[in-house]
């Protein structure tokens, strides 16, 4: 990787606050640090000479799903920092650690055409220099959904986020709504701790055919790609029986479940729950989230839809 740490920049800030990508220079590239320290500093000299600061934590392989994020981040903020590291004490014993894609050049560049600032690509050990002897636990809603499965997983989200917010100070740290519970989680985090960060959750970028953009779709075979749109097929359903006047909130996930079930998905959950809190409901009201996750082969993807209101999954049409 060339471009690590050089403390220099292309054409300084160039087309920043236009609507970009239109006003960004294309060939400014941000700078990449690896370090806390040399991220702290040029986070602090970037909110110095430009204001506010806006994070996008990510564990890279970016996709239109980040690229949307950065979006948001450049519409609420002076200058933008993006994180990309793929975190190992967030991913549990069998899980795709080791095999989580991995392109850092291609990130930069990617970051780079959206005019993000700073990319902060630590290594594991410049994160965790030595074993972790304490986490941030998120208690009760840490242990619902996908914190059922992956015992552990967000409590290494919340640390991991921690540090990154303690590291690179951003003012806003933008989050995307496709990993419903951990915008949750973080959110209230911020609230508890009184960190000084507004969080944001941005809505879900969908591929055409209502995939949710993920960069563990690379592990997908086009028939698994297929089975995979019965999350998103699901989703829409239940929005669609919540339209029409359905409450239940067992009859709805049922549907949902059978569509799932009818691709030959295996479904881990498909809850109807409240989206403050994560409890389940038994009467389904329009901001109640329907989050689901499911196995395609080996791929564990989730998705989630809000019951009423606008969606993602508006305009998309499928089988
Ligand atoms: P990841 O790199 O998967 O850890 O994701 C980094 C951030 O991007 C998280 O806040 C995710 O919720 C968000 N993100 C991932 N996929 C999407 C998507 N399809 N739409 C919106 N945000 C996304």
């Amino acid at each position: 990787m060339s471009r690590e740490d050089p403390g220099a920049r292309g054409p300084a800030g160039a087309g920043r606050g236009d609507a970009r990508p239109a006003g960004a220079d294309p060939d400014a590239s941000p700078r990449v640090v690896r370090e806390p320290e040399a991220a702290r500093e040029a986070a602090r000299a970037l909110r110095g000479a430009r204001g506010r600061l806006g994070l996008v934590p990510t564990m890279g392989s970016l996709h239109d799903g980040h690229l949307s994020l950065i979006e948001r981040a450049r519409a609420a903020c002076d200058a933008v920092a993006v994180s990309v590291f793929v975190n190992p004490t967030q991913f549990g014993p069998g899980e795709d650690y080791d095999a989580y894609p991995r392109d850092l050049d291609r990130d930069v560049e990617l970051a780079g055409e959206r005019g993000v600032d700073l990319v902060f690509a630590p290594t594991p050990e410049a994160m965790y220099p030595a074993e972790p002897s304490l986490r941030v636990e998120p208690g009760r809603l840490g242990e619902r959904l996908c914190g059922l499965s992956r015992p552990g997983h967000f409590s290494g989200v919340l640390t991991v986020v921690l540090k990154l917010f303690h590291i690179l100070e951003p003012d806003v740290a933008v989050f995307g709504r496709k990993d419903f519970q951990q915008s949750v989680l973080v959110r209230r985090m911020t609230e508890e701790l009184n960190l000084p960060i507004e969080v944001v959750a941005a809505p879900i970028v969908r591929a055409a055919d209502g995939l949710a953009l993920s960069s563990r779709n690379a592990y997908l075979s086009e028939e698994e790609r297929e089975r995979a749109l019965s999350l998103s097929g699901g989703l829409r359903l239940a929005r669609e029986r919540f339209a029409a006047g359905e409450r239940d909130a067992e009859a709805l996930a049922d549907r949902v479940r059978g569509t799932m079930e009818s691709a030959g998905v295996e479904v881990e959950y498909v809850e109807i729950v409240e989206p403050g809190t994560l409890e389940p409901l038994a009467r389904a009201a329009p901001d109640a989230v329907c989050a689901v996750a499911a196995r395609v082969g080996s791929t564990r993807l989730i998705d989630n839809a809000t019951l009423g209101g606008a969606s993602s999954l508006d305009g998309i049409r499928g089988a």
